[in-house]
């Protein structure tokens, strides 16, 4: 499995469990969505009324779940997950807003993927807490409503642009997360290492830090790793030397970028003249599927400035040449 990829592996529920931050407060970076939300969800309790509801999108693994249940705790509320995926029929959507309790939180992971038929369900649910039910089937069906307790969806997803107008309309507080800065990544892996018991020097932190492609999925995950290279390397103690050698054993570079993100730069660069190039024919070259390129590797690379897109295609900038030692077409003109 790719070290760095920011979707969740399964053997890391657990660990997750135990490191993510339960309250705003310790919520690192984010600032704007945080100020934000404090206050909404301040104004909602006073009002005794459910939150807003919330749509959150951003690459995976920047911190979508973890504030869906830090939301739920603010609000000292339940809180119910379900995906996109999951929801099959309506009746499925249906049984779980009939259960849910006064001013619960359903959180419904990759909304996008909604077939229409559920997405149907959301709009009355959302809009007026009601849900149309069918009862019967040919000429005699008929439709009854159902009243649903007050609720707050918060519904993530990776793209906003992949949800439909309808159903993005209906959320009155929609947040983008974006990327974390070194120095907030360093402070959580600062937060995990003193949660794990791993002794960590503020450098060698902020080596494992500036190394996560600016998720904090992956700075966990690389802290974990570095964790075990210093417990066999070293004296467990995590030292800038121990993580710098720890990551070059990892083959993480000095931008974060492993090998999925050298071979997609390295493909656009060597098998296409740096671009443009379309999606669809870089995923072929690359084996991969466009919606993992799309939405797990190119975000970081285009926001770092390594990779641009186009209308007639991805192209390498001048940056992308530079880190790979090559030099750029058209000279200094790049
Ligand atoms: P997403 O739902 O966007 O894929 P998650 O909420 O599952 O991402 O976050 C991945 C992991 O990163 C969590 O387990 C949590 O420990 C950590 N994390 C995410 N955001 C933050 C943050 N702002 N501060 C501290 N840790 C975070």
């Amino acid at each position: 499995d790719r070290l760095i990829s920011a979707t969740a592996q399964p053997d890391e529920a657990a660990i997750d469990r135990a490191i993510r931050p339960k309250r705003l407060a310790d919520y690192v970076g984010q600032q704007a969505m945080r100020e934000q939300l404090e206050i909404f969800i301040h104004a909602a309790r006073q009002r005794h009324e459910a939150l807003d509801h919330v749509l959150l999108f951003g690459p995976p693994g920047l911190g979508k779940t973890t504030l869906a249940h830090i939301i739920a705790a603010e609000m000292g509320v339940n809180l119910r997950q379900t995906s996109g995926p999951v929801l099959e029929k309506p009746g499925d959507l249906a049984a779980l807003l009939t259960n849910l309790e006064p001013y619960d939180l359903l959180f419904v992971d990759e909304i996008h993927r909604l077939s229409p038929v559920v997405e149907e369900v959301l709009y009355p649910a959302m809009e007026d807490y009601q849900i149309d039910i069918l009862i019967g089937e040919g000429p005699a069906a008929r439709s009854i409503k159902l009243d649903l307790p007050p609720f707050t969806l918060v519904g993530a997803t990776t793209r906003a642009g992949l949800l439909t107008s309808p159903l993005r309309d209906r959320f009155g507080i929609v947040h983008r997360l974006e990327f974390y800065t070194p120095q907030e990544l360093t402070a959580i892996v600062q937060r995990s290492a003193g949660i794990l018991g791993v002794p960590a020097d503020a450098d060698g932190a902020s080596e494992i830090g500036r190394r996560s492609r600016g998720t904090p999925r992956i700075a966990n995950r690389l802290l974990r790793r570095v964790r075990d290279y210093a417990e066999v390397k070293g004296s467990g103690h995590i030292s800038c030397d121990i993580a710098r050698r720890a990551l070059v054993m990892l083959a993480v570079d000095e931008m974060g970028f492993d090998e999925m993100d050298r071979r997609l730069l390295g493909a656009i660069l060597e098998k296409f003249d740096g671009g443009p190039v379309g999606l669809d024919t870089l995923a072929a070259a690359l084996g991969e599927e466009r919606g993992t390129i799309e939405d797990v590797l190119e975000p970081f690379l285009i926001q770092q400035g390594f990779l641009m897109r186009t209308p007639r295609g991805r192209m390498a900038t001048a940056h992308a040449y530079r880190h790979f030692g090559l030099s750029t077409p058209g000279g200094d003109l790049l």
